[in-house]
């Protein structure tokens, strides 16, 4: 049946947009209008088609195959879980209620992204804030270590530079624009003034801007690969601006200093409110690893690298964080779900995953799910199943769906998994 629906969420990027228009003929989608290139992708390239278990790569009936995974999953003694951005908050849930049950660690992509923005916002607090604020009302941004050009497409038009809205009636001509990296790039070339950090001296030039704010003399020249006069200047500027947001990315969460590098630059925005407005916002890679952070805290306590094991949940990064358990060999059986570490993950890690029972749930047939025992192949939530997603900013914002459903859910087999396996 041929249709178009108005509001559908794209699911692909942290910034859910949920402004989509999306055409449905012959049962594929056909046009995902307003979706940028890289949001297009999850709408046309998904295959809605009914799709079998696969048990050793053979088609399989849905009880068999849960019948199988509740097997692997009782004989393991130190089952993982891993995944969850790209899944909705109901199967995210779900996923947690398993790791319960089995006394499984349970890690998240986050783990290999901002798992160190949520460490250090635990030590320091974060002063938040909406995209919709940012729109609305901040006049200087600053992006430190992320390249939304090129992850986040349509960020500057809907959120950040270009909107005319609320204070910012000229749009982009209301607004100063700086990017702090290591090396240029497209977002540095759109900004008013480009900061050249030196490799792994991030945290150097948080922590001298922070001093700068304070007042305090520094005698040093230069830091950080730049003259003294340059922090000074953007020290100014971030206390002179009516309303300042940082945006921050992998740049500083996954290089030298890590979560040290995270606590400084929300320390120092913590600071600048005595002088001004100023928030930070991290730049979210997967269309809901915020919900995934979100429903791991609200239910664990901790955003991720969490083990069930002793009945209490823990929380130690290094130790359960999935990377970590496949290269120590430190898991004997993993559920994975909607995400792809056989592709993505260092070759240790990968190699021992393959050597270990998998279990994977994913709407597209990853290298992952080729390599495991048991896939299920699902129904891709905001394009044939509803759910709720978080976006970067931690709003909620409900998916719809464009057509009926002719798989299960992430959330559904989840459930039937539950039911089928024993308590620990
Ligand atoms: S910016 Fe992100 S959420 Fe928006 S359309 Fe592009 S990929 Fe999708």
């Amino acid at each position: 049946m041929n249709s178009v629906t108005e509001n559908m969420t794209c699911t692909f990027c942290g910034c859910l947009c949920d402004d989509i228009t999306v055409e449905v003929a012959d049962g594929r989608v056909v046009k995902a209008k307003k979706a940028c290139a890289n949001g297009a992708g999850i709408f046309k390239e998904y295959d809605p088609s009914p799709a079998p278990p696969l048990v050793d790569g053979k088609e399989t009936g849905y009880d068999e195959a849960i019948a199988k995974a509740a097997e692997i999953l009782n004989q393991a003694k130190s089952p993982m879980i891993y995944g969850l951005s790209s899944m909705a908050v109901e199967a995210q849930k779900k996923a947690v209620a398993l790791a319960d049950k089995l006394g499984a660690v349970i890690d998240t992509t986050s783990s290999v992204c901002h798992g160190p923005t949520g460490m250090g916002m635990m030590e320091v607090g974060e002063a938040t804030c909406t995209l919709g604020e940012i729109r609305n009302r901040a006049d200087l941004l600053v992006f430190w270590g992320c390249n939304p050009a090129a992850s986040h497409l349509r960020h500057f038009a809907r959120f950040s530079m270009t909107p005319k809205a609320g204070l910012n009636p000229n749009g982009r001509k209301d607004r100063t624009i700086y990017t702090v990296d290591v090396r240029p790039t497209p977002t540095a070339q759109k900004s008013d003034h480009f900061i050249q950090v030196a490799i792994g001296h991030d945290y150097e030039a948080l922590t001298t801007l922070r001093a700068l704010i304070a007042g305090k003399k520094i005698t040093q020249k230069e830091i950080a690969g730049q003259p003294l006069e340059v922090w000074q200047e953007l020290a100014e500027r971030m206390k002179s601006c009516r309303y300042g947001v940082a945006f921050m990315g992998m740049g500083i969460t996954m290089s030298r200093g890590r979560q040290h590098n995270v606590s400084e630059l929300f320390s120092l925005v913590t600071e600048l409110n005595k002088y001004t407005r100023f928030s930070v916002l991290p730049m979210r890679g997967h269309g809901n690893v915020a919900g995934a952070d979100q429903v791991m805290t609200w239910q664990c306590g901790y955003p991720f690298a969490v083990s069930f094991a002793k009945g209490i949940p823990q929380f130690c990064p290094g130790e359960f964080t999935a990377v970590d358990m496949l290269s120590n060999k430190h898991a004997d059986a993993a559920v994975i779900l909607a995400s792809d570490p056989a592709a993505h993950f260092p070759v240790a890690a990968a190699e021992y995953l393959s050597e270990i029972p998998t279990i994977t749930l994913d709407c597209e047939v990853s290298l992952t799910a080729k390599v495991s025992k048991v896939y299920f192949p699902t129904a891709c939530y905001g394009v044939d199943a509803p759910g709720t997603c978080y976006r970067m900013d931690n709003v909620p914002i409900r998916l719809r769906a464009a057509m009926e459903a002719r798989r299960p859910t992430d959330e559904k087999v989840l459930t039937s998994l539950i039911e089928a396996v024993k308590s620990c």
